[in-house]
């Protein structure tokens, strides 16, 4: 199998804008792998715009390997065999949630080939009978049901196959479609079919090229010129196939990303001016002692460290949510020197918002401030005068990731500042 070639996280202007699949690594191990229509844009994009499972990881990454592909299938057949040969961390851990897609092949006479999911599942499961596993054979993981449906749908132009057991007497839907080998297939034939088949997913592409190519000067030799144009057909679709199949997203830059993301928060929200700052605030306590605030602040979308602030609450007493909620906002929007946010996020339900809401009303150049509440537990947004909540799932992918990821930096921010004073405070004591 290829080799990554690695180069430092700080040359990431080297990356090929080709398409091709990436590690990122530690010093040491490959902690994700990845795939792209276009290697340079992707692997910046983790960097730029790290989404909250990128956060997860990313300060550890210290080189980037790479491997060019000639194509978008090659990128994505690639992608599959070294994950399943390497097992990076970072990709296994979300094995489950993703449902990863396998290819399975049957051991009969005629194997049949279909889509399925976790093979490891279903081998734990006590209705499948053993017997019957064992006469499968699976190839994956692969990470994109989509595209590789796609892959398996152009794969079966070339190389015919079957899905279910006993094909009728009659055509059916699909060999119209020169998908379905028909009812009597010459069964060498058809058997040759599939290991090709299999092997072109297991990205051999090449040799079985060559193959192919070596059996259609064979049969022109020997005169069989009908068999040879068959295989001759089988050369060319396959090879333009590969080549032309385009299955990977382009790739957009954060910038790009950014005016997509506005949009849908200008309808979100209702704001007719343009979005530049979103900042977002987050209360950490231990039964309202020591009681902290913190601020976490996203120029474009992308965080901005130096406008993170946090702030010792001081009202003392009962620990109350919603109290000290109004009074980190007060304090941050009594900083008018600091430019103000078009939007606020602020962790929590209901009674937050409407303390967040009190602070403002006293700060008129804040009045205009979009204000939100999201409730963790259930990833929910709340609008101030809406009852009904509307769930981070709901929202077009590219805000539900801004959305978590501002949450995460949020709370990871709030975290750390609550530990350094507790530790603070333990080292004094003793
Ligand atoms: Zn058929």
């Amino acid at each position: 199998m290829e080799k990554f070639t690695y180069l430092s996280k700080t040359k990431l202007n080297d990356l090929p804008k080709a398409p091709g699949v990436y590690a990122l690594s530690s010093q040491k191990t490959v902690l994700y792998i990845g795939k792209a229509a276009n290697l340079k844009e992707r692997v910046k994009n983790h960097f730029m715009q790290p989404t909250y499972r990128d956060d997860l990881f990313i300060q550890d990454v210290k080189k980037i390997g790479y491997i060019k592909t000639e194509s978008d299938i090659d990128a994505l057949l690639l992608e599959s065999q070294l994950i399943k040969k390497q097992q990076p961390r970072y990709n296994v851990m979300w094995k489950d949630d993703k449902k990863y897609f396998y290819v399975a092949i049957t051991k009969e006479t005629l194997p049949r080939i279909f889509l399925t999911h976790q093979p490891a599942l279903q081998k734990q499961s006590l209705k499948t009978p053993k017997s019957r596993l064992e006469k499968i054979k699976y190839i994956g993981p692969f990470i994109e049901g989509k595209a590789i449906k796609q892959v398996l749908r152009l794969l079966r132009k070339v190389f015919p196959y079957y899905t279910a057991k006993n094909h009728g007497a009659l055509l059916c839907q699909y060999c119209h479609l020169n998908l379905c080998p028909g009812p009597t297939p010459n069964k060498e034939m058809y058997k040759k079919n599939i290991r090709n088949l299999v092997s072109v997913l297991k990205g051999k592409k090449t040799s079985v090229q060559k193959q192919l190519k070596k059996e259609m000067e064979s049969t022109a030799k020997s005169q069989d010129f009908e068999k040879a144009a068959e295989l001759r057909d089988q050369f060319l679709s396959l090879e333009s196939i590969i080549s032309h199949a385009r299955l990977l997203a382009p790739e957009v830059s954060p910038s790009v990303n950014w005016i997509i993301i506005e949009k849908d928060l200008k309808k979100l929200f209702s704001i007719k001016k343009r979005i530049t700052r979103i900042e977002a605030y987050d209360i950490s306590n231990i039964q309202g002692k020591e009681a902290t605030g913190s601020q976490v602040t996203f120029l474009k979308g992308i965080p901005a460290k130096e406008h993170y602030r946090n702030y010792k609450i001081h009202i003392t007493g009962k620990p109350n949510d919603f109290a000290m909620m109004e009074e980190l906002l007060l304090r941050r929007l009594l900083h008018k020197e600091w430019p103000y946010p078009q939007i606020i996020v602020i962790d929590g339900g209901k009674g937050q918002l409407t303390s967040a809401i009190n602070a403002t009303l006293n700060i008129s150049a804040a009045k205009k401030i979009k204000i939100v509440a999201l409730a963790k537990k259930q990833n929910e947004l709340f609008f101030p005068g809406k009852s009904k909540s509307v769930l981070l799932r709901d929202l077009p992918r590219p805000s539900e990731n801004l959305f978590l990821h501002i949450r995460d930096e949020a709370h990871r921010f709030a975290i750390t500042y609550h530990r350094l004073l507790h530790r603070k405070k333990v080292l004094k004591t003793n």
